[in-house]
């Protein structure tokens, strides 16, 4: 799969991550949404609302994180589901706490049930109750803590228990970015590694980019050292056309995994219906990581369709793998 998807962050992404919203282009509704937000508790001096943001990997959601701690004035905690493995790791987090300050929660869909439960006092009344003792001796001592925000990010919104979504208000939903605001992205970031880009140098370089600013700037970065080295320095249309072929870009935007998981549905299982769990047999990955990065990406560009019996190639895949059209009893399920 695209390695710019599943990475953390290097040094190269946090030199281009926005330091203020209005340096953060698209997402507009939850942008404007998280502004008023952070004006009505500035104007309260309360703790800010605590935030769901939803979106499949690179779309902005630690941005966001980061965004909404410095618009608030307040110091962010950062950790991800995985992370805390017991519910004494998280009552260390809570601790640590100082009023208002923001809890960031990467993969909040990936916390363990029994620190989930330690979670929702801690974020509904702002109380922790830690056990103590086993058996018989067995006690409950209660906290109390700061008012603080819990800002929790996921690829999986669908993942999240119905508890834990009822914890929060309206989730922001982020979609993948059109060419044009990549194309402002990519301005953006360009000026940041002073190296000067055409507007057609960034179009084609937005429209490789699977909707996805990390992926955007991960190319960048490689057409950059091909025009230093070939072009004096500078990313026109072409340059950047030639870099990214010699690549092997796909000038849809897919990645290799992308166009394994079609030919795996077309050529292994007659173009669906198919379970996600058998095309990640098929192409040897995980299925979440198919669910998460892969599938969303695959739907909006129209290439597969999810039926209540599985995922069904649509025609715009047979022709990207460069295959006849489906048979007509395939056609009837689109
Ligand atoms: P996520 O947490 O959703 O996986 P990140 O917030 O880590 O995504 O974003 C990945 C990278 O993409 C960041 O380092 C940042 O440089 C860039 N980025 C994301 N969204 C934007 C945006 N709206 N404008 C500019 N750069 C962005």
């Amino acid at each position: 799969m695209n390695p710019a998807l599943n990475e953390p962050d290097s040094p190269f992404d946090l030199a281009l991550r926005p330091a203020d919203f209005s340096e953060f282009h698209g997402q507009t509704k939850v942008k404007e949404q998280l502004l008023v937000m952070v004006e009505a508790a500035k104007i309260r001096g309360e703790a800010l609302d605590h935030v769901l943001l939803c979106g499949p990997p690179g779309l902005g959601k630690t941005t966001l994180a980061n965004l909404i701690a410095s618009a608030v004035g307040s110091k962010l905690h950062t950790t991800s589901g995985p992370q805390i493995e017991r519910a004494g790791d998280l009552a260390g987090l809570l601790t640590n706490l100082q009023e208002r300050d923001i809890l960031f929660i990467d993969e909040i869909h990936r916390l363990h049930p029994s620190v989930e439960e330690y979670l929702y006092p801690a974020i509904e009344d702002f109380r922790l109750d830690i056990i103590i003792d086993q058996g018989p001796k067995a006690r409950t001592i209660r906290l109390d803590l700061p008012p603080f925000t819990l800002v929790g990010a996921t690829t999986r919104a669908g993942k999240l228990t119905a508890p834990m979504r009822s914890r929060f208000g309206i989730p922001n939903r982020l979609d993948y970015y059109t060419t044009e605001e990549l194309e402002h992205i990519l301005m953006r970031s360009s000026k940041l590694l002073d190296v000067s880009i055409e507007k057609d140098g960034a179009h084609e370089i937005a429209r490789r980019s699977r909707g996805t600013p990390r992926v955007a700037n991960h190319l960048l970065r490689w057409v950059r050292d091909y025009a230093l080295v070939k072009a004096q320095n500078v990313i026109t249309g072409e340059v950047a056309q030639a870099a990214l072929s010699m690549r092997d870009i796909d000038e849809s935007g897919l990645d290799d995994m992308d166009t394994r998981i079609l030919e795996a549905i077309i050529g292994k299982f007659d173009g669906g219906p198919v379970g996600m769990g058998s095309v990640a047999v098929a192409v040897g990955e995980d299925a979440s990581t198919l669910e998460d990065v892969h599938e969303p990406y695959l739907v909006m560009q129209g290439y597969l369709k999810r039926t209540p019996r599985g995922r069904v190639a649509m025609p715009a895949a047979y022709k990207k793998i460069g295959l006849p059209p489906p048979p007509r009893a395939q056609a009837e399920l689109f």
